[in-house]
């Protein structure tokens, strides 16, 4: 009788496998027509290398229908470690062909030795898989051999402030801070590995909420490629970090500044204990265990809190191993934000889902508004960091960089308040041509100003100045710049860094608009640019 049922049971499970098998794109049961034609037109135009808009009626598998029509043809057309398969490589060496026979021979050795770690990487992840949880207990206990766990509270006592800790260092203009020259010390990414280009064909997925981010990843473990994918969720500090003092604070900006303030004083040459949950060396393992499973944000939280190690970063580190990296469409359609976490689009697939927000997502990610109070507030802020560190403690090009930002400062703080004057403001919209002429600042290099803000680190160095220096009538002057700023957390150079960015990446549509906002007192409206 066991026998009989053992074999109906077997006869049963390989009738479903059979069934599986038959659905179109593998489908985990048998599609509707809509499901299918929208699989089928997503297959092809992935196949031709196209761009398609699809509409498809709520609840009707939607993002199942996608990701079965696109990882159907990410198996049948790359190989087991994800790479395209050679014979359909031609399209791609066909863009490598205007390059000279001397760099192609060169990359060969590279690329192989790539295909080497990719390789070593899968079959850690396959080990992995094998006992997930068991694999995971382990590497915890080979991270923390002979280490200690990490106190949060007592490296944020040991990195307080002091004056060396916010002066900026000495910066040589285009060959960027002396620290970024000397080569033992460089560090462009110093939260994370550097990315490496694996050639693996990678799908983005971009979506307006976590929670959708989140129901995609959920939807991907119902199906069969669920269980040997290699997947990733990005986001912000907000949703990653887990450094509990960090965690406290209330805006992104602020945990931004305070996160970059721990990482940058640990790749300072006074070597600060910096964040004790960021560590090169024990990245990996988050970077195994992320890769291993399908799995969304919030498990990707909990994975850096059981390793001890910084989810934040243990996701930018694994990105360029990850077949499939859902995040919200703010950090795509970000240049700079992809360029610093290595994301690469050429050749990839990218995905939108509800791509009726991408006009109001490009408008926020572009959007800088800065109401006058802060223009002023910000100068002031600047010059007393400059009048306190000018006589001698400012060196190589700080000075005249901190001094063409006091400028850009008073100009555009000059420029709202009196185009607010003025009774009849019949053109409160201008193109950064007009704009830049009439403020004067047309024979001013912004890009090197902002290259400088970005190099230097100076919005940091600004808000640990803010927090340690009093005003004449004893309040902490970073109490000063919560009137701006919202938060004592926040630097207010900040927002001007981003208009500086805006500035200097806006295409010829870019324009400046003349804008009232309601006063935080509730006393009247106040302009912005
Ligand atoms: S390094 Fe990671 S854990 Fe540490 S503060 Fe930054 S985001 Fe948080």
């Amino acid at each position: 009788m066991a026998e009989h049922m053992a074999v109906e049971n077997m006869s049963a499970t390989k009738r479903q496998k059979l069934d599986e098998d038959e659905f179109a794109f593998n489908f985990p049961f048998r599609p509707y027509s809509i499901q299918e034609e929208l699989m089928k037109e997503l297959y092809e135009t992935i196949a031709d290398r196209k761009i398609g808009i699809f509409e498809s009626p709520t609840g009707t598998g939607k993002s199942l229908s996608l990701i079965c029509g696109a990882l159907s043809w990410l198996k049948d057309n790359t190989d087991n470690l994800g790479v395209l398969k050679e014979n359909k490589q031609e399209a791609v060496e066909e863009e490598k062909n205007d390059e000279p026979l001397w760099l192609r021979a060169y990359q060969t050795p590279v690329e192989s030795n790539q295909k080497r770690e990719l390789t070593q990487l899968c079959a850690k992840l396959d080990d992995i898989r094998v006992n997930p949880k068991h694999a995971r207990m382990k590497d915890i206990r080979l991270m923390h051999l002979g280490q200690t766990k990490p106190i949060a509270r007592k490296a944020t006592a040991e990195t307080k402030e002091s004056e060396e800790n916010y002066i900026v260092p000495e910066y040589e203009s285009d060959h960027g801070t002396k620290h970024d020259s000397d080569e033992e010390e460089q560090d462009d990414n110093p939260g994370f590995e550097e990315a490496v280009d694996y050639g693996i064909v990678q799908i983005f997925y971009c979506s307006r909420t976590h929670s959708q981010l989140s129901q995609f990843m959920h939807e991907i473990k119902k199906t069969k490629f669920g269980t040997n994918i290699r997947t990733l969720t990005l986001g912000a500090r907000k949703s990653l970090c887990i450094h509990p003092d960090v965690r406290k604070l209330t805006s992104d900006t602020a945990m931004n500044d305070k996160c970059l303030d721990l990482i940058q004083s640990t790749s300072s040459k006074k070597k600060a204990p910096g964040c004790p949950y960021n560590k090169k060396n024990l990245q990996r393992y988050f970077k195994h265990h992320a890769l291993a499973q399908v799995q969304d944000i919030e498990e990707l939280h909990d994975l850096g809190e059981q390793l001890s190690s910084c989810a934040y970063y243990g996701t930018r580190s694994a990105i360029s191993a990850a077949q499939i990296i859902a995040m919200p469409y703010s950090m795509l359609l970000s240049k700079s934000t992809r360029e610093l976490m290595g994301i690469s689009l050429k050749n990839n697939i990218v995905i939108f889902d509800e791509a009726h927000n991408i006009a109001d997502a490009v408008n926020s990610t572009y959007t800088v508004i800065i109401p006058s109070q802060q223009w002023i507030q910000t100068r002031r802020q600047v010059w007393s960091y400059f009048k306190r560190l000018y006589e001698n403690r400012l060196k190589g090009r700080n000075v005249y960089y901190i001094k063409q930002l006091l400028n850009v400062l008073q100009s555009c703080y000059k420029f709202l308040t009196s185009k607010a004057k003025l009774k009849d403001n019949t053109q409160p919209v201008w193109t950064i041509t007009d704009f830049l002429f009439e403020t004067k600042l047309d024979n001013v290099n912004l890009f090197k100003i902002y290259q400088y803000l970005e190099k230097s680190q100076l919005a940091q160095k600004l808000l640990g100045f803010l927090s340690s220096e009093y005003s004449e009538d004893g309040e902490r002057l970073s109490e000063q710049s919560t009137i701006t700023t919202g938060s004592t957390h926040v630097s207010p150079l900040r927002s001007i860094q981003a208009f500086m960015m805006a500035l200097t990446t806006a295409t010829k549509n870019g324009r400046l608009l003349l804008h009232y906002k309601d006063k935080d007192n509730g006393e009247g409206k106040e302009p912005c640019l």
